[in-house]
């Protein structure tokens, strides 16, 4: 890896320099702290990176630099959902794809041969030639999954979920008027839109349907169970606990 850094370092320098944008010596210092480290980093990060090395430069001369490296062909900028974008090292003729945990943010990357063969093997049965292409899968890790109770508030679900209605509760009127809306224990919902704040969309059946925060809070559902087994097969102390909860 040292070796390939270097070598990276040295076909930027001579590729800058050929630019004529000055400020070389700072730009490689940039490089270096991004070569030195793995992770899928933004902005921000790096900025602290930089900082603990004791380097102050500013961001705008930061996100030149990463956007030129990009641009060059050396770095890859990632654009996951919900995210701030993400800089990653790009190695020639070295591909990956990403699992994204919608609740911590953590990212995974995987390498699938089978995959990768069963993409071209779609994309030929309908004649397309693949340029490129980006694999992002969203869900949660094993850690979030596990640490996730069987029974939620339908507000704390996520985009993309599928849940039972396991209850229906609330004061007032709120009970009623759900049940009127024909909200009942063992519907399944699946969660289209929930961004935190504002109404939820979920569907049910084949209608959508917008709630309020406060009305959501009201109905209890559980994580479609199956898809939580299958997602947790590799994780088997984590899945006896699921086991337990459910
Ligand atoms: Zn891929
Ligand atoms: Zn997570
Ligand atoms: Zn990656």
């Amino acid at each position: 890896m040292l070796k390939e850094n270097s070598r990276e370092k040295r076909n930027f320098k001579a590729l800058i320099e050929t630019d004529g944008i000055g400020r070389v010596e700072d730009r490689l210092n940039v490089i270096d702290v991004f070569l030195n480290t793995e992770d899928h980093i933004t902005l921000d990060d790096f900025m602290s990176l930089l900082n603990g090395k004791g380097y102050n430069y500013d961001q705008e001369f930061v996100k030149l630099c990463l956007n030129r490296w990009v641009e060059l062909g050396f770095a890859q900028k990632e654009v996951f959902e919900g995210q701030p974008p993400r800089y990653e090292h790009r190695h020639l003729g070295k591909h990956h794809d990403h699992l994204i945990c919608t609740k911590c943010g953590m990212i995974i990357e995987f390498q699938s041969d089978e995959m990768e063969q069963l993409q071209e093997r779609i994309a030929a049965k309908a004649g397309f030639y693949i340029l490129q292409h980006k694999m992002e899968i969203y869900g949660l890790c094993s850690r979030c999954a596990a640490a996730r109770s069987d029974l939620m508030p339908l507000t704390s679900t996520k985009t993309g979920e599928e849940v039972y209605i396991r209850d229906v509760v609330g004061g007032g009127n709120a009970k009623s008027r759900l049940i009127s809306m024909g909200f009942s224990p063992g519907d399944r919902l699946e969660i289209i839109n929930n961004d935190g704040e504002g109404r939820l969309i979920v569907g049910r059946g084949d209608s959508r349907l917008a709630l309020g925060r406060g009305m959501a809070e009201n109905i209890i559902v559980s994580p479609d169970r199956q898809g939580m087994e299958r997602g947790l097969k590799g994780h088997p102390r984590r899945r006896r606990r699921l086991w337990g909860l459910f």
